[in-house]
């Protein structure tokens, strides 16, 4: 590529960020990355009755999350600016204007009740043109009379508008199908339809990355760029990101939301692994990949033309992938606030648990239920000492907690080796199975069906107080069976 790339990332904040939005803005950026180029942040807010509050440092907040830093934005001047639409507004009109004069554009008079009357019987309506073929002299009256108008685009007739798009190929549209749709509104705010055209354009937009529900309507666009006498730029459409079969990830129904994930304990580079994936493959297939591994790789032969489904599973399980990479000390960081969040003001050691769970759980939300033995031990069923397979039964448990019990008392080597050697020659010295007395003691340790370890690991996690006192109060309780 000759020219300098520009792409550019255009949300609208009208509400959160759906990690659909935001896979879109992660191509805009590989893209540009890959090529060296520039990557700009534009907020597209005309439409301000869907403007949500706060959406718009929202928007700031998850890029800055999710590692992808734009060269231009409404913070960044790159001397393309500004970069929020609605700080625009002298541009769009100046422009419709100019396209009037060019003869791609008209102005138009007709009110709401003349547009009703053009409804179909499923009411929709499609402009009848009325107002392109009004004599020049009647439409400088009516302005100079001071009546309202909206600008449409005065659609050429009789021609095939074409594009190749980078991942769907040829797409062409009839301009019989295209209506001369409004560009300008009566309010003087422009609509999507032009804002995009006039926005890429003067930004230098090289590559316009963004949703397949746009693809239909590229041709119509273009034919802007051409009336201006402007140089189309290039488009790369992306397939929908669904929630299974049927339906697409939605803001409006609050689906897959980046910043609900990472409250949830995913980290953003896991997310953002994850999505690069929903709709592209590497050459060679690799899933883990970092940011600048992405940029490295990304290709547009490998984007899927096919909707792709978010599985949550999957991303679980890359999340995981994640932790367990992590040094101790990078875990022992991003796990803390999830620890402390699971035992409060319990005097555990933090750095132990944390070494505990960081090959245990997927997502770090996880920890508050893998720890939540510690809290939580008291009047547990008993039932769960009896396990049919290792053959132990309630006397079983009984002389397996009173065995084990009897050897720690008096061991002072209270690490993870330790407490191995002495369960181990206890149970031998009692003839029992090793797995018999293991198993007893985690249970009399944890009150818990499943715990993130085994007895040893938990009396090692416990310490040698809590757990002689745990295994005494369920001895009592086997006793008094
Ligand atoms: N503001 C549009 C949206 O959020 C962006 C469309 C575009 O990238 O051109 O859907």
């Amino acid at each position: 590529m000759n020219e300098i790339v520009r792409t550019r990332f255009a949300p609208s904040p009208t509400g959160f960020m759906h990690i659909g939005n935001l896979r879109t803005g992660l191509y805009a950026y590989l893209f540009a990355r890959k090529h060296g180029g520039k990557f700009i942040l534009r907020i597209e807010d005309t439409d301000q009755e869907r403007k949500v509050e706060g959406a718009v440092e929202m928007v700031y907040r998850t890029l800055a999350t999710a590692g992808i830093t734009y060269d231009e934005g409404p913070d960044k001047d790159g001397g393309y600016g500004p970069y929020v639409q609605t700080e625009r507004m002298g541009i769009y009109k100046q422009y419709a204007e100019e396209l009037v004069k060019r003869g791609g554009a008209y102005y138009c008079f007709c009110d709401k009740e003349r547009l009703e009357s053009l409804k179909d019987e499923n009411g929709v309506h499609t402009y009848d043109k009325h107002c392109r073929y009004l004599s020049e002299e009647e439409v400088n009256r009516r302005l100079a009379a001071g009546e309202p108008y909206v600008i449409r685009q005065k659609v050429p007739e009789g021609v095939v508008s074409e594009y190749e798009d980078m991942v769907f190929g040829k797409i062409s549209v009839d301009s019989a199908d295209i209506e001369d749709g409004v560009l300008l509104k009566s309010d003087g705010l422009p609509t999507y339809n032009f804002a995009n055209v006039v926005d890429d354009h003067l930004m230098g937009i090289t590559h316009v990355i963004r949703g397949t529900e746009y693809l239909s309507s590229t041709p119509k666009y273009n034919l802007i760029y051409d009336a201006f006498g402007w140089e189309r730029p290039k488009y790369m459409h992306l397939p929908p990101i669904m929630k299974d079969a049927t339906r697409k990830l939605s803001k409006r129904f609050g689906d897959a939301n980046f910043e609900d994930f990472i409250s949830k304990g995913y980290l953003p580079e896991a997310i953002v692994n994850y999505i690069a994936l929903l709709g592209w493959c590497p050459k060679d297939n690799r899933e883990k990949m970092t940011m600048e591994e992405m940029i490295e790789a990304f290709d547009t032969d490998g984007v899927s033309k096919s909707a792709s489904i978010f599985d949550e599973q999957k991303m679980r399980w890359l999340n995981g992938e994640y932790l367990k990479a992590m040094s101790p000390e990078e875990f022992y960081k991003v796990a803390e606030p999830f620890i402390d969040r699971a035992i409060g003001d319990a005097p555990w050691d933090k750095r132990e648990l944390a070494s505990l769970m960081q090959t245990r759980v997927d997502v770090l939300s996880d920890i508050s239920e893998k720890l939540a033995f510690l809290n939580e031990f008291g009047e547990y069923d008993l039932n769960m000492f009896v396990h049919q397979k290792m053959k132990v039964d309630f006397n079983v448990a009984k002389r397996a907690v009173k065995v084990a019990i009897d050897a720690l008392e008096a061991l002072e080597d209270w690490s993870d080796d330790g407490i191995k050697a002495c369960v181990c020659a206890a149970a031998e010295a009692a003839q029992m199975k090793s797995g018999q007395v293991m198993f007893s003691m985690r249970v009399a340790l944890t009150g818990a069906p499943v715990t993130p370890g085994g007895a040893i690991e938990m009396a090692k996690t416990l310490g040698k107080g809590e757990s002689l006192r745990r295994m005494r109060y369920s001895l009592e309780r086997l006793e008094r069976i």
